[in-house]
């Protein structure tokens, strides 16, 4: 198969405390795979682990990029580049909308960025608060800013916590458009963490269910909802299992 993403008997713990353990996993090449499960099951763990943010304590974790394969303790910084991850608080700097959009080009020392900051600000639907100030956003405008700051960078792997909870239904229409084009147009490979189980049903190709720092399963989307044989996943898409 061909994995971007191979997992190889993975855990993740934080002060002797294992919080993730993952056999096997293979996430495929401009798929859009979400991760649900009760919180504290380790979904956020192993988003980070994709984002090369942390290694995991043990097992093997590989990414795989225009044919070269790369351990995730030593992934070259330009290949690094081809990841963006938006967190579930987005921290943005005390300074202008466009500026914030900017701030990952310009720090890869790019310059001209005006036209792609407009580009991206007018996906996210920002294009009349350019010059307004973070303080001034209400939460669903600013998590579109983060995404996109994502979005500008022109990621092949978005990876994204969460990115609308409690945001209001307009703007997680805004946002699961945007994830569903930024795969169509630019088959982007998509990663995200949700609590909400339509979420998943709406964008994603593949479900992973994690419960207790265990992945439990892993399944397209019309299998995992529709016809699992597991009982956790019965449970959790019936809603008898508390999240
Ligand atoms: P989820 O995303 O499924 O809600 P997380 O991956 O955030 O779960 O967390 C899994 C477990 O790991 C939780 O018990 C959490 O408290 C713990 N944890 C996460 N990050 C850290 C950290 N940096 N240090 C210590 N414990 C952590």
């Amino acid at each position: 198969m061909n994995c971007l993403y191979s997992v190889n008997d993975i855990e993740q713990q934080y002060q002797g405390r294992s919080v993730l353990r993952v056999a096997q996993m293979c996430i495929e090449t401009g798929e859009v795979l979400a991760f649900v499960g009760p919180s504290g099951a380790g979904k956020s763990t192993l988003l980070r682990l994709l984002a090369l943010l942390e290694t995991p304590t043990r097992g093997a974790l590989t990414l795989s990029l225009d044919g070269v394969t790369y351990p995730s303790h030593s992934v070259p910084i330009d290949v690094q580049r081809q990841i963006a991850m938006v967190f579930q608080r987005p921290a943005l700097l005390s300074r202008t909308v466009r500026a914030n959009v900017a701030a990952g080009l310009r720090f890869r020392g790019e310059r001209d960025t005006h036209a792609r900051v407009d580009e991206a600000l007018a996906r996210v639907a920002l294009t009349h608060l350019a010059d307004a100030y973070p303080r001034t956003l209400s939460g669903g405008e600013m998590q579109r800013v983060a995404i996109a700051r994502a979005l500008v960078l022109q990621p092949r792997i978005l990876l994204l916590d969460e990115p609308t909870a409690n945001l209001d239904p307009y703007n997680v229409g805004i946002i699961e458009s945007l994830i569903a084009d930024q795969r169509q147009r630019f088959n982007t490979t998509v990663v995200l963490v949700t609590h909400n189980i339509f979420q998943a049903k709406r964008l994603a190709d593949r479900v992973a269910l994690f419960y207790e720092g265990e992945l439990v399963e892993v399944a397209p989307k019309a299998r995992f909802f529709e016809a699992s044989e597991n009982p956790r996943t019965r449970a959790f898409t019936s809603g008898q299992l508390v999240y």
